[in-house]
């Protein structure tokens, strides 16, 4: 795939922030106020893979962020190399380049993440989980999965954005980001492509359901026009689907985005428990000191009672659309 301006900012600051935050409260107890003393940090953190990625115009970062699956002449998704080291065997660094590595990304990751809870370091933990919390939400986007990327091969340009950041932007602040207690993964592997192979599954009806509606929809009022009337573009010289035609895709979506963000939340903690326990549960609450953990407390409780209720709080994410 080619590198798309559009695929810049990968779930929106938005769904990112709100992944890893939210996972931070589906942990187990022994993990929970560990990383709550860090929240602030994993929550920034959660977009940076994809800063990296354009503002440091980092090479080995892009296929990290995505898989093509659908690849004229590829093969099926189950046929595809399980791990990074037969992903190597099969294919050679230009091929991964442009195929993407997403799901081998994220076994490495959790390799990586537990080395660090085994060695107890502290700064790694954090960065090492916060970075994992990126990608694991990148490949609960379906199109991250997708050949089809930014709905280019079907004439549907600006949808990738449209889908991971104006609809968050939109409406996810009625979302419900309370999701069940972590569970451990028997099979990392395993579970690195249950997550992509259901991301993948929802390519073909999130395309369908847009261009149907695009059918219906007066064609005038699909884009956002400027004071003249004229179709405007935004500051990555793209379209931007308009407020109406957002409302009424978010809503033929039947819920599908608040799905994915609230699968990703679950993604996150459960991965971030399974490495915890993969490295023998160690004991965190030795890593910071008692009083920042009594202090952050308060805090903690406010925030918990509002996320049962659906609400996430304590943090503000830069309006993008
Ligand atoms: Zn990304």
């Amino acid at each position: 795939m080619t590198t798309s301006v559009s695929l810049l900012f990968a779930w929106g600051m938005y769904g990112h922030q709100h992944i890893n935050h939210a996972a931070v409260f589906a942990l187990p107890v022994e993990m929970r106020f560990f990383f709550y003393n860090h929240i602030d940090f994993i929550t920034e953190e959660a977009t940076i893979p994809d800063l990296r990625k354009y503002t440091l115009n980092d090479r080995a970062e892009n296929p990290r962020h995505f898989i093509d699956i659908g690849e004229p002449g590829t093969i099926p998704i189950d046929s595809m190399p399980r791990t990074m080291k037969e992903a190597k065997a099969k294919y050679d660094d230009k091929e991964l380049q442009k195929l993407g590595i997403l799901p081998w990304y994220i076994q490495e990751m959790m390799d990586k993440l537990t080395k660090a809870f085994k060695q107890k370091r502290k700064t790694e933990i954090l960065f090492i989980a916060a970075d994992l919390g990126h990608y694991l939400g990148d490949a609960n986007m379906p199109l991250h999965t997708s050949v089809n990327h930014d709905g280019q091969l079907t004439n549907q340009k600006g949808i990738h954005s449209f889908f991971e950041a104006q609809l968050p932007e939109y409406f996810g602040n009625s979302y419900n980001y309370k999701v069940n207690d972590a569970v451990y993964l028997p099979d990392v592997t395993a579970a690195s492509w249950d997550v992509v192979k259901h991301s993948n599954s929802l390519v073909d009806s999130m395309l369908l359901i847009e261009r149907n509606l695009k059918e219906t929809f007066p064609k005038e009022k699909i884009f956002k026009t400027d004071s003249k009337g004229d179709t405007a573009k935004n500051k990555f010289g793209l379209y931007v689907r308009s407020d109406e035609f957002a409302a009424a895709y978010h809503k033929a979506l039947n819920g599908m985005v608040e799905k994915q963000l609230r699968h990703a939340i679950q993604d996150v903690a459960n991965f971030w428990y399974t490495a915890w326990v993969n490295a023998g549960k160690p004991d965190l609450s030795d890593l910071d000191p008692e009083e920042l953990t009594k202090a952050n407390r308060k805090r903690y409780e406010k925030e918990m009672k509002l996320l049962k209720k659906g609400e996430l709080m304590g943090f503000k994410v830069e309006n993008e659309y």
